[in-house]
């Protein structure tokens, strides 16, 4: 049961995807940056569009939505949160499947860049995306949510067989390998910090990632060990974590 993703940079340093279950030829796409390119990418592959799923309010995530709807009458998924800038058709919480033809998304709570935060999983394919939950040797910064509150965000994603394939939505790749080198010295870090500056120089994208690869290097995934470099030593995880959030946050590199 093979899922088509088609990925394409939007905006300054977004992603767009659009999905296609390819059993049925049903589509959707992933949050809606940017309306425009959108349309255009769909027009370019021929495709109809039946589902918008979006993973946060964020109008770098949901501000496409009425534009895209009204040009292709697709319905719009998300957490009810979305509704603070347009009404969503059908709204979803932790736990809750959606369909897409045989495509089956699980729905998990990943909240703490914003309340209510989405990821939408499909093991059957070892597929997630997860918005601005997990970057590649990142995560997303805490507008809403508490530390707490994105640490178990982050081991719920870490649960996620390591063969999981991770869209995340923005190209933020090469400054979150400045961060994590700067706190991490790890051999595994340091060589793919080089690829990713290689494929960067080159105009090539660092996304989508694995869970594997992530656990291995993601700073943020590795918290408890770097807890003492960041003045947490000692300290719960998810204070660790908060402590290296709060050290990206102060990076000036
Ligand atoms: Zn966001
Ligand atoms: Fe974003």
């Amino acid at each position: 049961m093979p899922l088509t993703v088609h990925q394409f940079p939007c905006l300054e340093d977004n992603y767009g995807f659009l999905i296609r279950d390819e059993a049925t030829g049903r589509t959707a796409c992933i949050d809606t940056p940017d309306a425009g390119a959108i349309l255009a990418e769909l027009k370019r592959l021929d495709w109809g569009l039946d589902f918008i799923l979006n993973t946060h309010w964020h109008p770098d995530h949901a501000g496409g939505n009425a534009e895209i709807q009204a040009a292709t009458g697709a319905k719009s998924v998300g957490p009810k949160e979305v509704e603070r800038l347009v009404p969503v058709d059908r709204v979803v919480a932790h736990g809750d499947q959606v369909e897409l033809g045989e495509t089956r998304f699980e729905v998990i709570d990943t909240g703490g860049h914003t309340l209510g935060h989405v990821t939408f999983y499909d093991a059957a394919d070892a597929v997630a995306f997860v918005g601005d939950t997990l970057f590649a040797l990142g995560c997303g910064r805490l507008f809403e949510g508490t530390a707490k509150q994105m640490w178990s965000s982050l081991q719920r994603l870490s649960a996620l067989p390591d063969r999981t394939t991770v869209y995340c939505a923005h190209e933020y790749t090469a400054s979150n390998a400045r961060f994590a080198l700067s706190v991490d010295d790890d051999p595994a870090l340091q060589a793919r910090a080089r690829q990713v500056f290689d494929a960067r120089e080159q105009g090539r994208p660092t996304v989508p990632t694995t869970m594997g690869l992530e656990k291995a290097t993601n700073p943020f995934l590795r918290a408890p060990r770097l807890a003492a470099r960041v003045g947490a030593g000692g300290r719960p995880d998810d204070e660790a974590f908060g402590a290296v959030r709060a050290a990206k946050d102060g990076f000036k590199g």
